[in-house]
């Protein structure tokens, strides 16, 4: 059963977190594939110049002619270069060429609302076509807090953050924390935390749960359930060019996507909060 509601607005997510290895690339591909088996039209941006994303679903990013980077710097319509995959979910690929994105935009007046701008732009171009506008879009963030992670967060409904549980990993949560903070205040009002997803997740050791539990509470986070347990399945996946819900449908893995998915689901329908004046800072 289909539980996207048709003609409202994409929810848009940033998968965010400025260290690298973390599994946002993996969480943004395997979240995709399974809100499509759920029926929801889904895009994908990739936004590392790494391009692990376009990769991992099939594209190889030397084929490309036109990439994200024309669409945030040279005005392209996203629907140009929007590809779509056999895992059901749609993809806004990048190159190489998007590493100099950042420098390109870094002078330019609105840089923030690149993002943003071309996924209302996209909104518009598809609101008179058949399939209509996205349900989702997900944002794969590089692994920095640069411009294309601000303008990320400037044009997302809500943040998750992939999170390694291991001793030291929170260090990076209150950088990250405060790049949201700012955010909310000169961007984007409306960004919302909706909080850490727990991943590469070792639920045999106490230390894992240790690590989450201190993080939460220290910088009063909700956690994105369940934990998306370790396992060898997500190193063949990318090769395949294809998610780990194809690749081993019926793994632990998988099945911890296809969950988190429908705990997004159930969370996008929660009614927002109200903003407040002032953020606390962690
Ligand atoms: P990021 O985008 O944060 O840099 P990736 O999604 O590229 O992280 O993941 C980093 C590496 O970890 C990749 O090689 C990926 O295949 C692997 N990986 C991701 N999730 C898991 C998991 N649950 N179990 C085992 N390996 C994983
Ligand atoms: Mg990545």
């Amino acid at each position: 059963m289909s539980t996207k509601s048709r003609g409202a607005a994409p929810v848009t997510l940033a998968v965010a977190n400025q260290k690298g290895g973390v599994a946002k690339t993996t969480s943004v591909a395997s979240i995709g594939a399974a809100l499509a088996e759920l029926g929801h039209r889904v895009l994908l941006v990739d936004l590392d110049p790494q391009a692990c994303l376009t990769f991992s679903l099939g594209i190889d990013p030397e084929d490309l002619e036109i990439s994200v980077h024309h669409v945030l710097t040279k005005g392209i319509d996203a629907a140009e270069v929007i590809i779509e995959t056999e895992d059901g979910v749609d993809v806004l690929p990048a190159t190489i060429e998007l590493a100099r994105a950042e420098a390109d935009l870094l002078t330019r007046t609105g840089r923030e609302h690149v993002i943003k701008g071309a996924l209302e732009q996209l909104a518009e171009d598809l609101g008179d076509t058949e399939e209509g506008p996205y349900d989702w879009v997900l944002l794969d963030c590089p692994p920095s807090l640069g411009v294309l992670t601000v303008a990320a967060l400037t044009a997302a409904d809500g943040v998750l953050v992939p999170l390694q549980c291991e001793t030291l990993s929170h260090r990076g949560v209150g950088q990250l924390l405060d790049t949201v903070h700012d955010v909310r205040r000169f961007t984007n009002r409306g960004l919302e935390v909706w909080g850490v997803l727990p991943t590469l997740y070792d639920g045999r050791t106490n230390h894992a749960r240790t690590v989450l539990e201190t993080i939460s509470e220290t910088y009063d986070l909700e956690v994105v359930e369940p934990p998306i347990p370790k396992t060898i399945k997500f190193a063949e996946a990318p090769a395949a060019g294809r998610s780990i819900l194809a690749t081993s449908r019926s793994s632990k893995g998988a099945t911890a996507y296809r969950e988190v998915a429908q705990n997004l689901v159930e969370r996008a329908s929660r009614p927002k909060k109200k903003v407040a004046k002032k953020p606390a800072r962690a």
